[in-house]
């Protein structure tokens, strides 16, 4: 029993109004404006979900807690809103730490909220059920890690998760609720009153005047300056002034992954086709809420050229800026403030970017876009990865509010390439880390949230890491077609061992019909073996709304190692004679 708890008197407690633990959480989340919970129920915190429901709260349970953290992570990137993902003890824990330290890793607003077990016994390390020193594991993998031990501080607790989640850049939170919390007891109202709403939980950041105007005399001292868009520019949600500033600059702008359709990728300043180039040979680039990381070759070496570059930051976290070259004019605030600052910037002095710069661009992107189109045509079967994302490109093109999620190798890096995003916030994917296991989390947190359809394009192998949540899918019955490229493997289905004794170590069952587990659960699965019956295949799947799962046959020869991100293998110098 608590020491709050205690102080009540228990012939007082009859009249008086109560309350306890599972329902000031309940109504601290409420509070601030959270509507979903995504978890997977079992001790401490079953109850917690049960309750949560009862209250209005949407629970959604998953089969697998990664799966359910991606989920909130992904909810956190699409709402500006931190997702909460509920887990029971140590192991729960651990399995929802890695979407954790994924979310804190993109820069999406997330928070993991996982019961322990008894502080006491923890602490003394005498074997508690599912023992575990939650909030010391979390600490070095989030933003920030909070436990709450009396119930009269749920409400700062809460509070203090959402804060840390969204204010600056952010990322993800821990909070650690012992199982001993959910049962505290204290008077209702002054529970009500320990509650906290955040107030302006990620206040404006205003760039200083000065960093503004330096930023706007290396753009307008450019010949050939560049616009880098990352995922941080689509979280900002600042769609219309990113747009106006790209549009009244004239500058040429490069989408990252998750930035495609922040403006379209069909936009007459698309140098998305001619990122080779523009990368290379520009000399002033402005990044919008991209890292200069692996993603952008760290800024440097043979992708940037010879020619000496100016790099203008704009990011919410200051420590960003010089992280891996020089940044000549660091812009440090919100997206949203920054970019308005920079277009108020533009007046009349402002030139549009030399011709050439901007005609040398189109050019290539046109040529390179001309190249690809009679393979994105091809209707064979099998399937090579070209012919079938040249179906979905059009599946996408057609129905321009549906949610790309994607993950795999090839499945990824040339769905990124082929597959055009008109709108933002539509593309999701393994971001960051370039992590599978991604894709069902996502998928359903994204028609929760969005309410559109989904189509998830996966590879065989990265399906497998969420596949089990297909259950899930079926059972809130949700919007979300799946295209599994099946080519009976990882990178490609031919490995063999070559000792004869068991299959190769990237390789599947052969032939296999993922088509049939979506069938278990009562949704509609296809098997397909050329573009034009994956065409009709989505589409029917969009149109109905009904979770499907389509198995897309793929030669199992048509792809490479590691996809385009081979050169990160290391290499043997040894040859053994065997
Ligand atoms: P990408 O992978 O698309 O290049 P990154 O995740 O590397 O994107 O970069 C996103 C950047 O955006 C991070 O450095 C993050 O600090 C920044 N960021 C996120 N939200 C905001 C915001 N609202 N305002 C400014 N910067 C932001
Ligand atoms: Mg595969």
């Amino acid at each position: 029993m608590s020491a709050l708890a205690h102080s009540i008197d228990p012939s007082a407690a009859a009249e008086q109004e109560l309350t306890d633990g599972f329902h000031l959480v309940i109504d601290a989340l409420k509070l601030n404006g959270i509507e979903t919970i995504y978890g997977v129920p079992g001790i401490p915190i079953t109850d917690l979900g049960r309750m949560a429901q009862a209250e209005g709260i949407r629970v959604v349970s998953f089969r697998h807690e990664q799966n359910a953290g991606n989920a909130a992570a992904i909810a956190g990137f699409l709402t500006k809103k931190p997702g909460v993902c509920l887990t029971v003890s140590a192991p729960g824990f651990l399995n929802g730490l890695t979407a954790l330290a994924n979310a804190t890793t993109n820069c999406f607003p997330m928070i993991l909220i996982s019961g322990s077990s008894e502080r006491e016994i923890v602490d003394l390390q005498q074997g508690d059920y599912e023992e575990m020193d939650q909030l010391a594991i979390a600490k070095p993998l989030c933003k920030a890690a909070f436990r709450v031990l009396h119930a009269a501080d749920i409400g700062i607790g809460v509070a203090r998760a959402i804060r840390a989640a969204v204010s600056g850049r952010p990322g993800g939170v821990y909070l650690d609720l012992p199982a001993k919390l959910f049962s505290q007891v204290m008077d209702a109202e002054a529970g009500a009153k320990s509650l906290v709403k955040v107030i302006d939980p990620a206040p404006a950041q205003i760039p200083a005047p000065d960093a503004v105007k330096r930023a706007l005399d290396v753009l307008k001292g450019a010949k050939r300056p560049l616009i880098i868009l990352g995922k941080g520019a689509a979280y900002a949600q600042a769609d219309e002034t990113i747009r106006a500033f790209v549009e009244t600059s004239g500058i040429p702008f490069l989408p990252m992954s998750m930035a495609k359709g922040l403006l379209p990728d069909t936009h007459p300043q698309s140098a998305g086709a001619a990122r080779s180039t523009a990368l290379k040979d520009s000399d002033v680039v402005v990044l919008i809420g991209a890292r200069l990381n692996w993603l952008l070759s760290h800024g440097k070496g043979k992708t940037w050229g010879d020619a000496p570059k100016k790099f203008i930051q704009v990011d919410i976290e200051p420590k960003e800026m010089d992280s891996n070259v020089e940044i000549a004019a660091p812009l440090v605030g919100d997206i949203g403030s920054v970019v308005a600052a920079l277009l108020a910037g533009l007046d009349g002095t402002w030139q549009a970017p030399p011709a050439d710069w901007v005609n040398t661009l189109n050019t290539k992107r046109d040529e390179n876009i001309a190249k690809m189109a009679p393979r994105l045509m091809k209707n064979s079967a099998p399937m090579d990865f070209h012919g079938a994302l040249g179906a979905l490109r059009t599946v996408i093109k057609e129905r321009p509010d549906a949610i790309l999620v994607n993950e795999g190798a090839n499945t990824l890096d040339l769905a990124r390439g082929i597959i055009d995003m008109y709108q933002p916030r539509k593309r999701l994917d393994v971001g960051t880390w370039g992590v599978m296991g991604i894709g069902m989390g996502f998928a359903i947190a994204a028609a929760i949230e969005t309410g559109k359809p989904v189509l998830a394009v996966e590879g065989d192998s990265a399906f497998g890491f969420s596949g089990m949540e297909v259950e899930t899918i079926c059972r809130y019955n949700l919007p979300v077609c799946i295209v599994i490229f099946n080519n009976n493997g990882i990178y490609r289905g031919l490995d063999t061992d070559p000792t004869g004794r068991d299959p190769g170590t990237t390789v599947f069952v052969k032939d296999s019909r993922y088509d049939k587990m979506m069938e278990a659960f009562g949704g509609v699965g296809v098997n397909v073996t050329t573009p034009d019956e994956l065409k009709r295949a989505v589409d029917a799947a969009m149109d109905s709304g009904r979770p499907t799962l389509i198995n897309a046959v793929i030669d199992p020869a048509a792809g490479t190692e590691s996809g385009r991100i081979g050169n990160l293998n290391p290499q043997s110098v040894v040859k053994r004679k065997s």
